[in-house]
């Protein structure tokens, strides 16, 4: 079947997208790698979410989802390979077990956590350097423990972890948070957590066995190894763009391009999400993108574009 629109990307974005599709009457297929919900399930308390103060992301994210089944939306879980324009107009994704075609196209596709590229990191991640406080942090309940980033993920981070752990240090390379002050404000509060400003991490240390002891920081005195078992790397984000970029064209940080109503240069494509260009990435914009692609979508659909 081809469908009105197809969705690739299973985050705030897509799922609005998916909503707002179904509900205008279009048929409506989201294709999804991984689990549903995106980045935002790894959120513990979305605070700034407006009438929904302190739910938690995987809360969210599973009301989305229940949203988007009772529309009678057809979930794929399959990894797009590539994406392909039919000369007459329209889509076809290639994906992990077959192929899907649609008359519309709408990549929410998100991002994904940035590495620090340091020696040995690959092999430590799931034992002492993790990417997900939510996901890890009882594995170090009771220990000392370091987060990597000043943005919102790392302060969101340490402050969770900071009821689960001893000692919560967070390494922050340049002389101030990145992150919401109200954030910030919460993490001074607590009696366990360190923020060392200017302080960049330089090489992981690890025992005879492989195991993670320490994390070593350059500052603005020299080195310092810190002694912690586990290491929450919380640096940034990077778009997962890749499979898309010679359909769709990206930016020099891997970007897509988009216009006010989230429309790509390419007719009966377009963009939502943290995986477009723009300034602000937030759960809030991540969903207004997803309702105005679809809108778009729609629009177009219905003037035979
Ligand atoms: P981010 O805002 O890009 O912050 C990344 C942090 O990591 C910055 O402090 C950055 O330092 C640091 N960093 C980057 N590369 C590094 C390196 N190689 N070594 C050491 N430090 C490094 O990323 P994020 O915190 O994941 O947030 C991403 C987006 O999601 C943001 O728009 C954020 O507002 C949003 N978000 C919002 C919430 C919320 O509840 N409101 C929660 C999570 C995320 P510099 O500052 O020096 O670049």
């Amino acid at each position: 079947m081809t469908y009105d629109i197809l969705i690739v990307g299973g985050g705030p974005a897509g799922l609005t997208a998916a909503i707002y599709g179904a509900r205008a009457g279009k048929t409506v297929a989201l294709i999804e790698r991984e689990s549903i919900g995106g980045q935002i399930v790894y959120s513990p308390h979305v605070e700034n979410y407006p009438g929904l103060p302190g739910i938690s992301g995987s809360e969210l994210a599973n009301r989305l989802y229940e949203q988007v089944e009772a529309l009678g939306v057809e979930v794929i879980s399959e990894e797009v390979q590539q994406a392909e324009r039919a000369d007459g107009g329209g889509f076809t994704l290639k994906t992990d077990y077959g192929s899907h075609t649609g008359r519309t196209l709408i990549l929410a596709t998100g991002v994904q956590h940035r590495r620090l590229g340091l020696p040995g990191e690959e092999e430590l991640v799931g034992s002492g350097v993790s990417y997900c406080a939510v996901c890890d942090g009882a594995f170090y309940a009771g220990r000392d423990v370091a987060v990597v980033g000043g943005g919102d993920t790392a302060l969101q981070d340490a402050l969770f972890l900071s009821g689960v752990c001893r000692s919560v240090t967070v390494a922050v390379r340049r002389d101030r948070f990145r992150g919401e002050a109200a954030l910030a404000a919460q993490l001074r509060a607590k009696g366990n957590v360190t923020v060392l400003f200017e302080h960049k991490p330089a090489a992981y240390v690890t025992d005879g066995d492989g195991a993670l002891t320490g994390l070593t920081l350059d500052g603005p005195e020299g080195q310092r190894t810190l002694p912690v078992e586990g290491v929450f790397l919380a640096v940034g984000q990077e778009p997962c763009s890749a499979a898309f970029a010679p359909l769709a064209g990206v930016d020099e940080a891997g970007y897509f391009p988009v216009d006010e109503r989230c429309r790509t240069a390419v007719p009966g494509l377009y963009v939502a999400g943290d995986c477009r260009a723009k300034a602000v990435r937030q759960l809030t914009t991540a969903v207004s993108d997803g309702a105005v692609a679809a809108l778009a979508a729609c629009a177009d659909l219905d003037a035979g574009k």
